[in-house]
């Protein structure tokens, strides 16, 4: 079973930082805020729920009224939109990043209007209501101290990194996809538009060597990380004046790395690289770049089934191919080792379920992780008026996907991996919950 921790033993340093800043910021004496707890002991029955309420708000969205959103910006953290908009229809400025269930499940916010799920403060307790009915308590995340503090002047940190989940460092080295130059972009994507709406205050269109290494160095001496995940949209190669042929991606990623590796004080840090598959034929690169400072990647290939790719990812049809994208996640596997490599599927979008779980086997069969992302109808783009099935489907298709895992041995990997297996890392599917409750299903 892939479940061991190099990543912890080889950060025991940061790990150790991070555990006394998470019990002082979590702690009753110490609390930022009146809806900040620690996590209740998690039970079998109680996680059930919480995946069903989590799948729940990420299919339908959820309402906000004022009482749920004082001291969002201060106390709580607030929402950066850091890569794209992943809210339904007409929604506010200023909303929660993520809202946290009794037992720690995470679940990422999606604000909609229309939703039948409300989050309201109601006798001192933050709680979520299902057409008037109140179903679970939840509770916010601390705003942490970094996002406030300058990386350069005028510029707050949280414009160039922001705090994922509990404890991860996101940083976007690309908000601009080369893919829409053609049209090409995914069809459920929305990272151009996004940026365009963020740019004057969540967002820097460009980070600066300095803001990077301002931002990670005081991000992580506050305690509050542990891992770092670095993604963006894809760029493309250009031939220098010399003749040479260089891909652009390639050299953000690596300087970003080379600023966080700055900031950090060492060559071996734990950061996930979520990018497209690698250009080069001979896909040398990844070997280099595992030399260079990656710990792990994700090249995600989106959809499974070779047609539906074509259609709707049609700038990774056309530039790397769907043979091409999956030899760099065989040999990624082989680079890497297992643990330490995955791939994420848009699910609930436009793939059947039988060819989903196809791509799961395929993954793995080879160690790689594959994330069933739970498809939010975003505006800006060409389906932003339609609907994600229902809730069950997602938590019926989790089980399957864990259950082929598991055939596999593959448990959940540690979090500088694959921060999408982690459940406190608020990505937007229910996959890493589901592993959570089968490893408490097993030990109790
Ligand atoms: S690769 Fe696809 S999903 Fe990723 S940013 Fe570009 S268009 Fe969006």
């Amino acid at each position: 079973m892939i479940t061991t921790t190099p990543a912890n033993e080889k950060f025991s340093d940061i790990e150790k930082k991070y555990q006394e800043w998470y019990q002082k910021t979590y702690s009753p004496d110490n609390q930022k805020g009146t809806h900040v707890k620690l996590p209740e002991e998690p039970t079998v029955e109680g996680l059930e729920k919480e995946i069903w309420v989590k799948a729940n708000l990420l299919a339908d969205g959820l309402k906000f009224d004022a009482s749920a959103l004082e001291g969002v910006c201060d106390l709580y953290k607030e929402q950066s939109r850091w890569l794209f908009d992943w809210n339904i229809g007409e929604h506010a400025y200023y909303l929660p990043e993520e809202l946290l269930l009794p037992m720690g499940t995470l679940v990422q916010v999606r604000e909609n209007r229309d939703s039948r799920w409300l989050c309201t403060a109601e006798g001192g307790l933050l709680v979520l209501k299902r057409d008037g009915e109140v179903v679970i308590e939840c509770r916010h995340i601390p705003r942490p101290d970094y996002y406030s503090q300058e990386a350069s002047p005028g510029v707050i940190m949280r414009r160039i990194a922001n705090f994922r989940g509990q404890d991860c460092l996101c940083i976007n080295y690309a908000p601009y996809c080369m893919y829409w130059k053609n049209d090409q972009g995914c069809r459920f994507c929305n990272i151009v538009p996004n940026m365009r709406w963020t740019k004057d205050d969540l967002q820097v269109s460009r980070r600066s060597y300095e803001q990077i290494v301002n931002t990670t160095r005081v991000a992580f001496e506050e305690g509050c990380v542990r891992h770092i995940l670095l993604t963006g949209g894809m760029i493309d190669q250009h031939v220098d004046k010399d003749g040479n042929t260089v891909d652009r991606e390639d050299k953000m990623i690596l300087d970003v790395i080379q600023a966080q590796q700055e900031a950090l004080q060492r060559d071996d840090i734990p950061v996930n690289v979520i990018r497209t598959a690698p250009k080069d034929k001979d896909l040398k690169s990844i070997e280099e770049h595992k030399k260079k400072g990656v710990y792990s990647v994700a090249y995600n290939l989106e959809i499974w089934d070779p047609t539906l790719f074509e259609f709707y990812c049609p700038g990774k049809d056309n530039l790397q191919g769907r043979d091409h994208w999956l030899r760099a996640l065989e040999v990624a596997a082989e680079v890497y080792g297992p643990g330490r490599v995955s791939t994420h599927f848009v699910t609930g979008f436009m793939e059947p379920e039988s060819s989903l779980l196809e791509g799961v086997e395929w993954c793995a069969e080879r160690g790689i992780s594959a994330i069933p992302l739970i498809w939010s109808p975003v505006e800006g783009t060409r389906y932003a008026k339609f609907r994600a099935p229902n809730a069950d489907w997602f938590v019926e298709m989790a089980k399957k996907m864990v259950d082929i895992r598991l055939k596999y041995n593959l448990g959940a990997f540690e979090p500088a991996a694959s921060p999408n297996d982690c459940y406190m890392c608020a990505m937007p599917h229910v996959l890493a919950d589901e592993l959570r409750l089968r490893e408490l299903q097993r030990s109790s």
